[in-house]
């Protein structure tokens, strides 16, 4: 009896000791769970990436009607920015650009070549950060910033926000309705963004998504770098026009796409 009572009452403390381990394992689990929730909260909350927010957010126009709007980020980047317009203009194509304020700051012309020659605009920050780790009130300066800087080029307020690298979430979501824009974020990329690839993948990454009310996702620059290489996009785009008029596209700006146009 001596050695079961003892015997029990070392089970009972180890019991309260394996406890007492547990509850803190469990605290640790709850922990974990509860910063994850949080961090995961400001990812995508309120969002879905499939369907338009009316109003808000649009990932692509009309599917009813054969329309495309070609949008290129990143630019003004010279040379190749001027080389894009040339182009649009021989084939009277009509697209917008989602301008970066620093790089307007360096190509003033070519931003307000880029109005007068009735493209669209969009704001897509001053200098290209990653808005997720942004504060609200950074990501307002942001907008601002770049607004200010687009206004002095082109005399043209933009309202058309494109968050750089497409992310978005609830405080981005607010701060953008806050200051009166509407996000746009695309339908088809070419995946050039921040690399070259060939001229050929481009055209087919791009004809191989198109769908009617495509908004479709170029770079004429790479963020900040002065001058990066975007020959290829340029040798892109003459076949890409030339195939998707073929199949009886009509190239529109955003906002003709979105039935948005601020007169
Ligand atoms: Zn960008």
């Amino acid at each position: 009896m001596t050695y079961l009572f003892n015997n029990s009452k070392i089970r009972s403390k180890i019991n309260i000791v394996v406890l007492g381990r547990m509850k803190k394992e469990i605290f640790k689990l709850l922990v974990f769970i509860t910063i994850s929730a949080l961090l995961t909260s400001r990812v995508y909350a309120g969002l879905d990436k499939k369907h338009n927010i009316a109003g808000l957010v649009y990932w692509h126009g009309d599917i009813s009607q054969p329309k495309i709007a070609l949008t290129f980020d990143d630019g003004p980047n010279e040379p190749y920015t001027s080389e894009i317009l040339d182009i649009l203009k021989k084939y009277n194509v009509k697209a917008t650009f989602f301008l970066l304020g620093k790089n307007v700051e360096r190509y003033p012309d070519t931003a307000r070549r880029i109005v007068e020659e009735g493209h669209a605009i969009g704001n897509h920050t001053y200098d290209h950060p990653y808005l997720l780790i942004q504060s609200k009130s950074h990501i307002k300066y942001e907008l601002e910033k770049a607004e200010q800087v687009i206004f002095k080029a082109t005399n043209t307020k933009p309202y058309l926000f494109r968050p750089p690298y497409g992310v978005n979430d609830s405080w981005i979501y607010h701060a953008v309705k806050e200051k009166g824009y509407v996000t746009i974020e695309w339908s088809v990329t070419s995946h050039n963004g921040g690399k070259e690839i060939s001229p050929d993948r481009i055209v087919r990454n791009v004809l191989g998504e198109v769908k009617n009310g495509a908004i479709v996702l170029l770079h004429d620059g790479d963020r900040l770098i002065k001058g990066a290489n975007r020959s290829h996009v340029v040798k892109a785009l003459t076949p890409i026009i030339e195939s998707l008029q073929q199949r009886g596209y009509q190239f529109v700006t955003v906002p003709q796409l979105l039935g948005i146009e601020n007169d």
